[in-house]
């Protein structure tokens, strides 16, 4: 009856509650070894640059090599990271390594660095992101840091003078999964970002759905208005390239271009097919 049921449901709630909350410990037990052991590992995505046909950045992206787990993505243990703290020794890490890439094996492409909230609202980030430019050696302006709309809704005036902060040292900013987030578009003017990156699943629908197409090249004109580079993410085929260029979006990235790969196998050559599609759009756009 409902009322065996209910306590039933009950105790399978209680159960499901119990495990989430140990394995959530376990994960950041072994977070905790994996950040002394040094388990975590940058792959890297480049970041084509439709008007140049160029490699403009590579997206550091992080995985952790769990010794009995195998490879695990960041979309599964970052937000663990992030309540427990850890994201901070972790991001850390990650600038430092990317930017040590940036130095010796990218040699002339921009990095980009994905940073959390909790690493932003950090006080001793902004020495951070200082001191890991000055180690590298690296100009600061090759360095782009990415973050998403979440950082900027708590507290606006300090989101600003952190943003600001790192502005006069000299790195740029991009907003990351735009329009997928807490968005206003009050933020693209309140904000000094350098790049817009528009979510990749407007990108994904573009073909089916008129709606996304229409809100990817809105947020194109945009850009183009304020000033800052778009990026689509998440292109896999010729034809998103296709509609992109037209549109006049400034760069893409997305498996068509290259996926996320260990530095050692990293392939610096943009793709055949697409430098073809990319010269026959210049042509076309030229005949025009
Ligand atoms: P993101 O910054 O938006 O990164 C783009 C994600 O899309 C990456 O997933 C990438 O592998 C994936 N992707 C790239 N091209 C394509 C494509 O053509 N199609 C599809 N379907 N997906 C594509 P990944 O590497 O699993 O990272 C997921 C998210 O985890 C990132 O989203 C970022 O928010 C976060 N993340 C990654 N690395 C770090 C890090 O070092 N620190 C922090 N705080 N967050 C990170
Ligand atoms: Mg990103
Ligand atoms: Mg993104
Ligand atoms: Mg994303």
């Amino acid at each position: 009856n409902a009322k065996n049921m209910g306590r039933q449901t009950y105790c399978l709630f209680q159960e499901g509650m119990g495990d989430k909350v140990r394995l959530r410990r376990e994960m950041e037990e072994d977070l905790e070894t994996a950040i002394q052991d040094g388990q975590f590992e940058l792959y890297y995505q480049p970041r084509l640059d439709l008007h140049n046909g160029l490699i403009a950045s590579y997206e550091a992206l992080i995985r952790w090599n769990h010794p009995n787990k195998g490879l695990i993505n960041p979309l599964d243990f970052i937000s663990v990271a992030e309540n427990s703290g850890q994201i901070i020794p972790i991001g850390k890490w990650v600038l430092h390594s990317a930017l040590e890439a940036a130095s010796k094996d990218i040699l002339d492409a921009r990095i980009s660095v994905n940073v959390s909230p909790v690493q932003f609202r950090d006080n001793a980030f902004v020495e951070d992101v200082r001191s890991a430019i000055k180690d590298a050696a690296i100009s600061p302006h090759r360095l782009e840091l990415e973050i998403t709309e979440n950082f900027l809704i708590e507290d606006d005036a300090r989101a600003h003078t952190i943003l600001t902060n790192l502005k006069s040292i000299g790195v740029r900013i991009a907003l990351d999964d735009f329009g997928v987030g807490y968005s206003s578009l009050g933020y693209l003017s309140r904000f000094p970002f350098d790049t817009i990156k528009i979510d990749k699943s407007f990108i994904s629908d573009a073909d089916r759905n008129p709606s996304s197409s229409a809100i990817i090249q809105t947020v194109v004109g945009l850009g183009k208005a304020l000033n800052m580079a778009v990026v689509a993410e998440g292109v896999e085929d010729l034809e998103r390239l296709q509609f992109l260029a037209q549109t006049g979006c400034d760069e893409i990235q997305g498996y068509l271009v290259g996926e996320p790969t260990p530095i050692g196998s990293l392939c610096r050559l943009v793709p055949a097919i697409v430098k073809d599609a990319l010269e026959t759009h210049t042509r076309q756009a030229h005949a025009v």
